[in-house]
């Protein structure tokens, strides 16, 4: 699957991985249809796409029937806020995003009988209460908590993907991402490296929510859009983790983007988010043996390449 030269349709692909992924696949040669209403992301995003053979941006809901792009391969369904400050702001659109939006998608692959790629979240996981997450754990959510719109959509969109690959075979996998970073973030989007980053380079304090001491893992954008190919490009379905290992406090990633700026920024703490998870990391043995996957760029070498590129243009940006 999408190995040859393919027609890829890439849901949200106006977005930070969404754009990643766009520019990948049309690298390798595919042809790629984004479609996207650009509630979170910007046509900025992929403008150095448009000129490119075999790119089309089709500005879209997908919670709207998908207009007719022509034959399709492999649809991947990113359509979605992805930040907590978005989704909290768009919720009831986060959940139809969820749910009509992965119906719509899920519908243009089974007509096409294409593969289809959930991006699903380790906000699946909730506040967990085991270490790391593996894929058979079934989570702690709160289904009316303040983070309830993002994680039971994507949970309600993960049953869909499995009921719609039993009633109608269609041929599907799941990615659990856990936090991604790297360029073409939002500097507004409230998501911690581009945060801190902005802040750093702004002279500005870091502003730690909570004590701090609350762990991710954080992998950089070209190792989780090489998971998702991986994933894409297997017989797998899912679900399966794609995350970095390597589980960080808050503090720790705050003092490290302080290093790579050289900033003299102070940490300040500010109260934490509600309902924030207190820790959080992949178990990813499974994408490991079965995709021969594993993060490949050091925390160093991410937050280099992430830094050149909001101190270029990503705060000029925002
Ligand atoms: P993003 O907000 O940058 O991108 C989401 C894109 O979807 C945006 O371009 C937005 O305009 C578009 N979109 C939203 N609703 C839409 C709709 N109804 N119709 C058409 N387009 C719509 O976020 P991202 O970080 O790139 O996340 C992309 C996907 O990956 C999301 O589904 C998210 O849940 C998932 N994910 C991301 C991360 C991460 O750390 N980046 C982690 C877990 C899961
Ligand atoms: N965070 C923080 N300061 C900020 C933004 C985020 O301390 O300005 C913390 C947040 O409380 C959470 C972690 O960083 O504990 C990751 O938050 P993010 O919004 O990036 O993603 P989440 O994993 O919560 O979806």
């Amino acid at each position: 699957m999408v190995t040859g030269r393919h027609h890829v349709l890439v849901t949200g692909g106006a977005g930070f991985l969404g754009s990643h992924l766009c520019r990948r696949l049309l690298d390798e040669g595919h042809r790629v249809s984004c479609v996207d209403n650009f509630a979170t992301g910007s046509a900025d995003n992929v403008d150095d796409l448009d000129s490119r053979v075999g790119f089309r941006l089709v500005e879209h809901d997908v919670t709207e029937p998908l207009p007719e792009l022509g034959a399709v391969d492999a649809v991947l369904h990113l359509a979605s806020p992805a930040s907590p400050v978005d989704y909290r702001r768009l919720g009831i659109e986060t959940l139809r995003a969820g749910a009509l939006g992965t119906e719509r998608a899920l519908d243009v692959a089974t007509r096409n009988g294409a593969r289809f790629l959930l991006a699903s979240t380790s906000e699946v996981y909730g506040d967990p209460d085991r270490h790391p997450q593996p894929e058979t754990y079934r989570g702690n959510v709160d289904p009316v908590g303040p983070r309830s719109m993002y994680d039971e959509a994507k949970r309600y969109a993960e049953a869909l993907t499995t009921a719609h690959a039993g009633r109608y075979g269609t041929d599907v996998a799941i990615a659990r991402i856990f936090n991604t970073y790297g360029p073409r973030m939002r500097a507004d989007d409230g998501r911690v490296v581009p945060t801190f980053v902005t802040q750093a380079l702004a002279g500005t304090p870091l502003t730690v929510a909570g004590g701090g001491e609350q762990t991710r893992s954080i992998c950089y954008v070209d190792d989780t859009v090489d998971g998702l190919l991986a994933l894409l490009r297997s017989r797998i379905a899912g679900p399966v983790n794609l995350g970095d290992p390597h589980e960080r406090t808050v503090r720790a990633i705050a003092e490290r983007i302080l290093w790579h700026t050289g900033s003299d920024s102070p940490l300040t703490t500010v109260p934490g988010a509600p309902d924030d998870p207190r820790r959080r990391c992949p178990d990813i043995t499974l994408a490991r043996t079965a995709l021969g996957w594993e993060p490949g760029v050091s925390l160093d070498e991410g937050l280099r390449r992430t830094v050149a590129w909001f101190a270029a243009v990503g705060t000029a940006a925002a």
